[in-house]
């Protein structure tokens, strides 16, 4: 059974297939431009060349063909007909209060993604136009949305109302949703088995740390508390998002700089984080580099961003009153070592102690704590598209 994964973004379109017998990636790629002069298709298999198209895409359901024509090419094809996919899975980021799961998509489905418009504008609208271009080019074929806040779905009441006036929440389901979730639960669920942490001592706090970073507790699998919030915005010092600021910055940005609401939350958005302070840049790699060549902002930046993930780990294992185990996962989880080893020597009191040579590794699967550490750290690599098929297969077989 193979299964198609898409994740579109309003001019893009990333997917993965996968034969779900064996987990394996047959074929994989990226449309970029959609809508735009210039738009192309790179389209990648295991252990062989690129494929690369470059032809006019006028709207995404052009872009579903040919990925289509890709996957099913003479040359660079792994599958001979549009029969041969069994179900697509669709990344949709904002499900709104009403999908605590994945669903398989029919129109109301559809109704409530376009519902929830309104609280991810820059997202749903693509998504829906993905899975509409995948009906029409592949009638017969299920889809299933998978949601990038389902996770979060989980948390308490206390943990996901927003101290406003009740009526919004009422009004508008204005609350703390998070996101990243598929990534979140994926890696959560990954840490019990691979840790073999047994019943009764699953407390668990994943740190997702990439350019955009959330962090999340959850206890056996069920997430209690997680970083962002009504949208990505919440939370961490990110790449280019300033994560948690008094909302008061806002407006005193506004009237300091005559800006509107709209333009502050762009530069909330996309000009702040560790580009923000340092100036320098949005990627983990270039602070680190410019840190160790004695850049003092690129320092000042980092510092912020760890000093963000510290506390929320802080506060993640007195909300669980208690932590069995740490999870770094995406971009600087996964391939920064001293990232992790900065992060976990504050976290002393915890009994958190790590191996400073089992750390030195990038992007592969590994317990990182010594053997007295009271509470385990893992490295888990995450893997948004395998969790995205399973979820497919398992909602359509
Ligand atoms: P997103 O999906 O939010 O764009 P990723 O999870 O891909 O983010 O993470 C991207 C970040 O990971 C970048 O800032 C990059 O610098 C960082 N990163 C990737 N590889 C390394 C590495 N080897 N060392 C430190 N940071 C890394």
């Amino acid at each position: 059974m193979k299964v198609l994964v898409l994740n579109c973004g309003s001019s893009s379109l990333k997917y993965q297939f996968l034969d779900m017998e064996n987990e394996e990636v047959l074929a994989k790629g990226l449309v970029e431009r959609i809508g735009f002069e210039g738009s192309c298709l790179t389209h990648k298999r295991p252990n062989a060349d690129k494929y690369y198209v470059e032809t006019p895409m006028e709207n995404h359901e052009v872009a579903v063909k040919l990925v289509m024509d890709a996957l099913m090419d003479s040359e660079h094809g792994v599958i001979k007909d549009v029969s041969e996919i069994y179900a697509v899975g669709h990344r949709v980021v904002h499900g709104g209060s009403k999908f605590a799961d994945s669903v398989v998509v029919d129109e109301d489905v559809k109704a409530s993604i376009r519902e929830c418009f309104d609280l991810g504008p820059l997202h749903n609208p693509a998504n829906l136009m993905g899975i509409e271009a995948c009906e029409a080019a592949m009638p017969g074929v299920p889809n299933v949305a998978v949601f990038d806040t389902a996770f979060g779905m989980g948390m308490s009441e206390e943990a996901f109302l927003y101290a406003v006036p009740y009526e919004y929440y009422e009004k508008y389901q204005l609350r703390r949703y998070g996101f990243h979730g598929t990534s979140h639960k994926y890696v959560s669920g990954r840490t019990i088995e691979f840790g073999e942490l047994p019943e009764g001592h699953r407390k668990v706090i994943v740190c997702h740390l990439g350019n955009g970073a959330s962090i999340s507790a959850s206890i056996d699998g069920k997430c209690v508390e997680t970083s962002m919030g009504l949208t990505p915005l919440e939370g961490l010092v990110m790449g280019t998002r300033s994560g948690n600021v008094d909302p008061a910055v806002v407006q005193f940005i506004a009237h300091h700089e005559n800006m509107n609401v709209d333009e502050v939350l762009n530069v909330l958005n996309k000009k702040s984080g560790v580009l923000g302070i340092s100036g320098i840049s949005n990627d983990f790699r270039d602070i680190e580099m410019a840190e160790a060549e004695g850049n003092a902002r690129a320092k000042m930046a980092n510092d912020v961003f760890h000093h963000s993930v510290i506390k929320t780990i802080g506060g993640y294992a007195a909300i669980m009153n208690g932590v069995d185990a740490i999870a770094f996962t995406a971009g600087v989880g996964e391939n920064g070592p001293e990232t992790r080893e900065r992060v976990c020597a504050s976290l002393g009191y915890l009994g958190v102690e790590i191996d400073k040579e089992k750390n030195k590794v990038r992007g592969v699967e590994r317990l990182i704590s010594t053997e007295d550490s009271k509470v385990k750290v893992f490295i888990i690599p995450t893997n948004e598209e395998l969790a995205i098929a399973r979820e497919t297969l398992a909602l359509v077989k």
